[in-house]
């Protein structure tokens, strides 16, 4: 409780700063959507990939390209500035990582883990690894504003394409995890199959943070099937990360639908599912930290969660 109060303390920008900040996040995330564009392609980790028709868009395309994230417009995103920009998780004393944690097998809890206690005042934002880097720069940037840690499962060649990625994410002291080669749909897959889009990411993973992750979670489902939990737990991870929010970002409902349904659903102990590569997601998260805020529900990553 002395932790979570003195968390809530070292939140406390005053508004007119936090304000100014979230309007040059803004300003940088439309100049990277404007420069690159993203497609629409809905494909979120329950989503069947179909392309959005364009109910409730404006400005934006809703036909496109693969969300494969490779708009030929620099692959790092906003880039400059790093290696400076350490803000807000210094309340955690934590070094930055240089070997990576791996999975842990958390006692009491089930081999599927959808929601952590529900006593503690704390849930946890999990983001879909995937599509344009703008958009997780941004998001990780505007968690670390206000304190928050976040969970990223990334898709294996999403980390190909964005190799440094990884370990920008892990330096900021949020969780990363497995989440399959290819993304798609692990619950039609034999043995062979689910195992090696497993394996395939964590691969990349331990190469490029000497760890596989310290969470998997199947691509295209909410729940693990019993092969997939059993694939899994050979591959490494003991647990396989569900979620008991579903924030529908990538259906692209706008900025407010997506605060909004998060806000509605959210509780204590939540683990609430979103994605990187989606413009309205970005643009929805500081009204939502704050919303939490206001809910004394501090945002940790899945490992303080269950911890
Ligand atoms: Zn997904």
């Amino acid at each position: 409780m002395i932790d979570d109060d003195r968390h809530r303390i070292e939140r406390a920008d005053p508004p007119d700063r936090r304000r100014a900040l979230r309007g040059a996040a803004g300003a940088a995330l439309a100049g990277a959507f404007a420069a690159g564009g993203t497609g629409a392609v809905v494909a979120g980790c329950t989503g069947d990939g179909r392309t959005v028709t364009g109910h409730e868009r404006t400005g934006r395309a809703a036909t496109g390209h693969a969300d494969t994230g490779g708009t030929g417009s620099g692959s790092g995103g906003t880039g400059s500035g790093r290696g400076t920009d350490t803000p807000g998780r210094t309340d955690t004393g934590r070094p930055a990582a240089r070997s990576a944690p791996s999975p842990r097998r958390f006692p009491g809890q089930p081999v599927e883990i959808a929601h952590g206690p529900r006593d503690r005042g704390r849930v946890a934002l999990t983001f879909h690894g995937q599509g344009d880097p703008a958009t997780a720069t941004a998001v990780r940037k505007e968690a670390e504003r206000a304190g928050a840690g976040i969970t990223v499962l990334a898709v294996g060649t999403w980390l190909d394409e964005h190799p440094s990625l990884a370990r920008r994410i892990l330096d900021g002291g949020h969780d990363l995890g497995n989440h399959t080669l290819h993304h798609t749909d692990i619950s039609a897959m034999d043995e062979d199959e689910a195992f090696a889009e497993i394996t395939g990411c964590a691969t990349r993973l331990r190469r490029l943070t000497g760890s596989i992750g310290s969470w998997f979670r199947p691509s295209r489902t909410q729940h693990a099937t019993p092969l997939v939990q059993r694939v899994a737990r050979r591959a490494g991870y003991p647990h396989v990360l569900s979620y008991d929010v579903d924030s529908l970002d990538f259906t692209s409902p706008g900025a407010a639908a997506v605060t909004r349904t998060v806000t509605g659903r959210v509780r204590d102990g939540s683990i609430v599912s979103l994605h990187f590569g989606y413009a309205d997601t970005v643009a929805a998260l500081p009204a939502l930290l704050d919303a939490l805020e206001r809910r004394d529900l501090r945002a940790v990553t899945t490992t303080e969660l269950l911890t």
